[in-house]
């Protein structure tokens, strides 16, 4: 195991990726003198924020702790402030009160909203949804608001409207593209998630970019082509970029964006790493970087970060992009290849599409389900999922990411082994049905070629 010299560990940034980074260190090697540096006094799970503003959970003190208790419960030094500035050639990190020297360091910045320049952007009650200060104004606004607009048919701009519908506040949701969520799901299943938008009633405006937020001090309405959509919330949701301002001129090679490490974690410069929302992180599938900007992926990275740095060995192999999301009683999930991603890479796919049910279909509570599967037509190996439906999600993305980092084929999927019992799960299994579904397809189209 290599030692680090006597200046130890420092961590810029205390979110999921840096606090995460800082734990797995200790772990690792016990006696890693730690610091970690950061702006935060609350250690919390930005995930949890749509929740609270829905008033799911009750108050913003149950998704938080204080971050300085932790790291004296863990025996790692904390430094409450901002880093201004790393000096790579004599190790050090400045903040605005001191100088801090490092023998090793591990940046998790986090990353930062990228908001449009929209006219009217600036005014009061127009918010991003992105640290726990945001929730805290959110929230104290939707008491007296009977209109929302939220701008970005993302993942946070559906929870922050689905949020705000929970509260009976009248909500149109405004997305450029054609679809919501058209980044993660093919446009049939984001079919499925719009027509649940729309029964609990919010507004889609689609395909249409915002021109104006309009009002005098205080927001009071939305332009889009041309009408105003009253508004006395907006939330911005219309990306996040990586928080990269720290590295300027350092040498710490930034590309697409974010900082750039090998698959350890550490940037092109010895000794410094990076985990979470400020870097690009590889796609396992396509070897092509971009932001992954998910929680999963700064505590998969900052792991690595930790162990790395404080002498251990661990490898961070890329991202499938596997996420979930719950919107009212909807559960959605993917990863891998969505059929329009795999067509732009010049993949030739077959598609296994099922119908069907979270628990056996006669059984009163059960809830609908569609799955769909994507394979490579030539050798039949699975690149991506996408499910949608009442329940038991998360089971299988997680399921079906494994297969795919692992290279299984049709054929494993069609002889999966899996449990059932009426109440949690169907006698046939939606996975293995979806695969016979394209293994069918696959036959047929190599009989064709035979004759
Ligand atoms: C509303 C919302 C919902 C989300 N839902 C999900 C979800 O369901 N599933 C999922 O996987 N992901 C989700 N995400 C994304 C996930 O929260 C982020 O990917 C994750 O928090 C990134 O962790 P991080 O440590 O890289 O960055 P952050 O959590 O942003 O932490 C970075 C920290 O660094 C500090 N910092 C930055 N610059 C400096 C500096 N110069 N000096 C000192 N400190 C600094 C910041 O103050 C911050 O505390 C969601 C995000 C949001 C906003």
């Amino acid at each position: 195991m290599n030692t680090i010299s006597k200046h130890g560990l420092v961590i810029i940034g205390g979110g999921g990726a840096g606090l995460t980074a800082a734990l797995a260190a200790k772990k690792t090697s016990f006696e890693t003198d730690i610091t970690l540096i950061t702006k935060d006094c609350l250690s919390y799970s930005p995930c949890a924020l749509p929740f609270v503003i829905s008033r799911e959970i009750e108050d913003f003190g149950k998704i938080s702790k204080g971050l300085e208790d932790i790291c004296k419960m863990s025996g790692i030094k904390y430094v409450f402030g901002e880093a201004v500035s790393i000096d790579v050639k004599n190790k050090t990190v400045k903040t605005k009160h001191t100088e801090i020297p490092y023998g090793r360091l591990i940046i998790a910045t986090g990353g930062n909203p990228s908001i449009p320049p929209i006219k009217g952007a600036h005014l009061r009650n127009v918010y991003t949804l992105h640290r726990i200060e945001d929730a805290q104004k959110i929230s104290e606004a939707t008491k007296d608001a009977k209109h929302a607009v939220v701008v970005g048919g993302g993942p946070i701009g559906l929870e922050a409207a689905a949020a705000f519908r929970e509260l009976g506040i009248k909500v149109a949701l405004v997305e450029g593209l054609e679809y919501v969520l058209c980044r993660l799901f093919d446009p049939d299943y984001c079919q499925l998630i719009e027509k649940k938008l729309e029964e609990k009633g919010i507004e889609l405006v689609k395909g249409k970019n915002v021109e104006e937020i309009v009002g005098a001090d205080k927001v009071m309405a939305v332009k889009v082509a041309g009408r105003e959509i009253p508004a006395d919330i907006v939330v911005l949701s219309t990306g996040v970029r990586p928080g990269i301002k720290i590295v300027e001129n350092t040498g710490i090679e930034v590309s697409g964006g974010g900082i750039k490490t090998d698959e350890y974690t550490e940037t092109n410069v010895k000794g410094i790493y990076a985990a979470g929302d400020c870097t690009i992180t590889k796609s396992v599938l396509t070897g092509k970087h971009m932001p992954s900007l998910l929680g999963t992926t700064a505590i998969r990275q900052g792991t690595v970060a930790g162990i790395n740095a404080a002498g251990g060995h661990a490898v961070f192999d890329g991202v499938l992009g596997s996420t979930i999301l719950k919107i009212f009683d909807l559960e959605v999930g993917r990863c891998g290849l969505t059929e329009k991603e795999a067509k732009a890479e010049g993949i030739e796919t077959v598609t296994g599409r099922v119908k069907s049910t979270t628990t056996a279909e006669y059984y009163p509570k059960g809830k609908w389900l569609e799955l769909k599967l994507l394979f490579e037509a030539k050798d039949g190996k699975i690149i991506g999922a996408q499910v949608v439906g009442g329940g038991g999600v998360a089971g299988k993305i997680n399921l079906l990411t494994f297969a795919i980092s692992r290279k299984a084929t049709v054929e494993d999927l069609v002889r999966l082994e899996y449990c059932y019992t009426p109440p949690l799960a169907p006698s046939h299994n939606p996975i293995v049905l979806a695969a016979e579904n394209a293994y069918r397809k696959m036959k047929r189209t190599r009989e064709k070629e035979k004759r």
